[in-house]
């Protein structure tokens, strides 16, 4: 990586500011309802903790738009670090201010402090200078360890870059290592298996990973959108009208490029999008005029899974089907399943729906990186540079 990391600066007796990406979701009572993003951070924290580090986290939570909302305060999230951690954290009432420096002086190294929502302030989202002057006079490193924040230009990630080294934690290096590699050297055959309810939120991923990837394995709400394009009636499956042309057009290129595109061959259909709604499986041509596709059926399930297994390298985001409701989460099921039974293949998801899908299923332990990113991961796979990864320093 050419990013300076952790490992490329002495922590030693310093303060240290790490940006985390703790944006967990959240009961209506406050309770975390996922920790995967908390787990995440545990190698670096430890890491400097082991390093006498006096270590400083700080992360958005939700969307407070410049106020402080008693319900985004980042309490739950102390009480769950502590609990991993197996230490005390000590949580600040505020991100900048006297307060906050006296508690980070009163504190030893080793200790773990965690700062109150940034986005209380709206210097954060606004990347104020002023307010990033005062976040990163708390520290003498700054580290940027929240990847799933790093496509968004902030005070905590792009603004303090500018008063203090600045490096990658080692959750951030992994992403930039793992994701690099599936767009400039993946092991082949390499399959994307894409899903979710748009194509047009993934014509860029697609336009990008088609310079790299063998074949796509298409499913859930888009495939239909790319069936229309082929001529299919779909009844009322989910479609994009306005994205049918672009699809068109993604087919043809991925045709002249040698880039094959596998679309659902048979699908479950429902009359609405309801638990006990009376479902069957038909053959893409047969989908009944007032159907909606609802989940892959099994041949197209055992054809993806043919292919995932003879490929080496593996992409997966969006779930096949509506997976949300257990009648329709068959297909997106298997593949989970399949992915986290596979060996000596690299294997990596991303997206909130996805990494949660393998969580749910019990397998993003055994696949080679579930990414924390959404929108990051996204991104970062249309090929763009993301600011905050842009500003943290290079190796020398
Ligand atoms: P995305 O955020 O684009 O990955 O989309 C995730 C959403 O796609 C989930 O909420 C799924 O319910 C939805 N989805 C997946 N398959 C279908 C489908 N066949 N019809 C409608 N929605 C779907």
């Amino acid at each position: 990586m050419h990013k300076k990391g952790l490992k490329d600066v002495d922590v030693k007796q310093k303060r240290v500011l790490v940006r985390v990406d703790f944006n967990v979701p959240l009961s209506p009572d406050g309770d975390i309802l996922d920790d995967f993003r908390i787990k995440a951070e545990i190698p670096t924290i430890n890491y400097l903790r082991e390093n006498n580090a006096k270590v400083i986290l700080m992360s958005h939570l939700g969307r407070p738009k410049g106020k402080a909302v008693k319900k985004l305060r980042m309490d739950s999230v102390a009480k769950e670090l502590s609990k991993l951690l197996g230490i005390p954290v000590k949580k600040l009432d505020d991100c900048i201010g006297e307060e906050v420096e006296k508690a980070i002086a009163n504190a030893d190294y080793g200790d773990v402090i965690l700062l109150e929502n940034l986005r209380f302030h709206r210097g954060e989202t606004e990347n104020d200078n002023e307010f990033a002057k005062k976040l990163s006079s708390l520290a003498d490193i700054y580290v940027n360890d929240a990847f799933a924040a790093a496509h968004r230009v902030a005070a905590s990630n792009i603004g303090v870059t500018a008063f203090l080294p600045s490096v990658a934690g080692f959750l951030m290096e992994k992403e930039i290592i793992v994701l690099s590699k599936l767009l400039s050297a993946p092991e082949h055959p390499f399959v994307g298996i894409l899903g979710g309810a748009k194509v047009s939120d993934k014509i860029d991923v697609i336009n990008n990973l088609m310079n790299t990837v063998d074949e796509f394995l298409i499913g859930g709400g888009m495939s239909f959108t790319f069936l229309r394009a082929n001529g299919y009636d779909i009844g009322y499956s989910l479609c994009e009208e306005n994205a049918i042309s672009t699809a068109r057009q993604i087919l043809e290129n991925a045709k002249k490029k040698g880039v094959k595109i596998t679309l659902p061959a048979d699908v479950l259909s429902a009359p609405e999008v309801k638990e006990n709604a009376p479902a069957r499986i038909v053959d893409i041509e047969e989908i009944p005029n007032d159907g909606i596709g609802v989940d892959i059926g099994p041949k197209t399930a055992k054809i993806f899974k043919k292919k995932i297994q003879d490929a080496k390298t593996i992409v997966w985001n969006g779930p096949l089907g509506v997976f949300e409701f257990e009648a329709f989460a068959k297909g997106t099921y298997e593949i989970a399943r399949l992915l986290g039974t596979l060996k000596n293949k690299t294997i990596v998801a991303g997206g909130g729906e996805t990494a949660a899908t393998l969580r749910k299923f019990g397998v993003d332990k055994q696949i080679t990186h579930v990414s924390t990113g959404g929108g990051a991961f996204l991104k970062f796979l249309e090929g763009h540079s993301l600011p905050a990864i842009e500003a943290i320093e290079d190796k020398d």
